[in-house]
């Protein structure tokens, strides 16, 4: 249920047309459906009642604080990965407790506020890494609890910007690495190990290297738990992708292959999902502002840009494009391009459609990574944000002001003469 449909001749999210919602609120405007964000979400709990889990949603696919809100209150958990996204989780009514830290690069500033906000555990990239956070804990008394992310060393098939669980990404350890750094943790009273985890990329399309992962992740876990180093839960984080053009496995699927795998071991299951929880639950509302058609191309120019879209600029990303009022009339093959000033500044090439001036075209599956990679490039303000609840529509992203843009800029003072 991806929460938007054709209705009587016209694209609706839920009970609101989009029509509508570009006549109040303008373009471009990402709309987001909450039911479909509850969805996808009650799909990872339900799929895992019968085992200890905890479902911590990746808030840098989405981070807007409503969407964490909604998220909040069915009970996830959060995967950040700056303090900037921790903060958010707080302000978003989110537990700490059930927030788990992830990223290469924690400043001990980001530390010890997370030591003292309380989170669930530090995922720990490098021994680097580790022996900061001993000395931010121990300087605060404390002992962090953490879990040190994996490189199982497993190609996910997915794009290489978005694949991290190769031997040459930067992310993670090696087994022969972390098996080191458990035993120095374990030594260390400023360290408490409670799991392992491991995220091998975004977007992947076929179980297999998960079920990789997740076994080469259990020889780690019984291993040191003969060692006497007993961690309490398997976090094999998110990356599950969703059918932009190829069909993804479901949620179901991939949770149940996961579980057989676990078969009948107690440890708690940690996901990290990011994408397959609310990529499918937004679309970038946008209008067609001048049709350019030619002997070579047919360019139809739209009020979005990459600035406000990436993912099709920057990793070739196939995104559907479906006219929010369908017309009669000649098909044509166009290429959607936005007003930036870059060949690269397209949201979709070669699409068949009947076009007008003015009309307006949804960009399908843009919940995720959409707005939280946005810029300003070509001082474009940030574009509004609204969610639809049942016949209702919030708007929880203000469009900004021209004025914003430079608000903390600074003119240099006058030389003197
Ligand atoms: C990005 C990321 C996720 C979420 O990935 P999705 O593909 O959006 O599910 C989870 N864990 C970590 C560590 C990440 O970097």
């Amino acid at each position: 249920m991806s929460g938007f449909a054709q209705r009587s001749g016209s694209l609706f999210c839920e009970g609101v047309s989009l029509e509508a919602i570009a006549n109040e609120h303008g373009t471009p405007t990402y709309v987001y459906s909450r039911q479909s964000i509850e969805q996808a979400f009650l799909a990872y709990q339900s799929a895992l009642s019968d085992r200890p889990h905890l479902i911590c949603y990746a808030v840098k696919a989405n981070s807007n604080l409503a969407v964490l809100s909604v998220l909040a209150k069915l009970g996830a958990g959060f995967d950040v990965v700056s303090v900037g996204e921790l903060e958010r989780v707080v302000a978003a009514g989110g537990d700490a407790d059930k927030t788990v830290f992830s990223g290469v690069g924690k400043t001990p500033q980001e530390m010890q506020r997370a030591l003292e906000i309380g989170i669930r555990c530090f995922n720990i990239e490098s021994e680097a890494e580790m022996m900061a956070l001993a000395a931010v804990a121990e300087s605060l008394g404390q002992s962090a609890p953490i879990s040190i992310r994996v490189n199982p060393d497993v190609d996910a098939g997915t794009h290489p910007y978005i694949s991290t669980g190769l031997k040459e990404n930067k992310f993670g350890v090696d087994i022969e690495t972390a098996r080191r750094l458990y035993r120095a943790a374990q030594a260390s009273s400023a360290l408490m190990p409670v799991g392992i985890d491991c995220h091998i990329g975004s977007q992947i399309l076929e179980v297999a290297p998960f079920i990789a992962s997740l076994e080469c992740l259990l020889q780690l876990f019984d291993e040191l738990a003969g060692e006497g180093i007993e961690l309490k839960h398997l976090d094999i984080g998110g990356g599950l992708g969703v059918s932009y053009d190829e069909p993804a496995p479901s949620i179901e699927d991939y949770l149940s292959a996961l579980s057989t795998h676990l078969d009948a071991r107690g440890c708690e299951l940690v996901l990290e999902p990011g994408r397959s929880i609310v990529a499918l639950a937004g679309v970038l509302l946008t209008k067609v502002l001048y049709l350019k058609p030619s002997t070579a191309r047919n360019f139809a120019i739209v009020d979005g840009a990459m600035n406000d879209l990436l993912r099709p600029a920057l990793y070739s990303a196939w995104q559907d494009i479906q006219p929010v009022t369908p017309r009669q009339g000649e098909v044509l093959t166009w290429d959607i391009v936005g007003p930036i000033c870059e060949t690269g500044d397209f949201l979709g090439k070669d699409r068949q459609l009947t076009l007008s001036e003015g009309d307006l075209l949804a960009v399908m599956g843009a919940g995720a990574y959409g707005f939280a990679m946005a810029s300003h490039y070509n001082s474009r303000p940030k574009v509004a944000e609204v969610m639809v609840d049942h016949d209702a529509v919030h708007v929880i992203g203000e469009r900004e002001a021209l004025n914003d843009l430079w608000q903390r800029e600074r003119l240099l003072p006058e030389r003197d003469a």
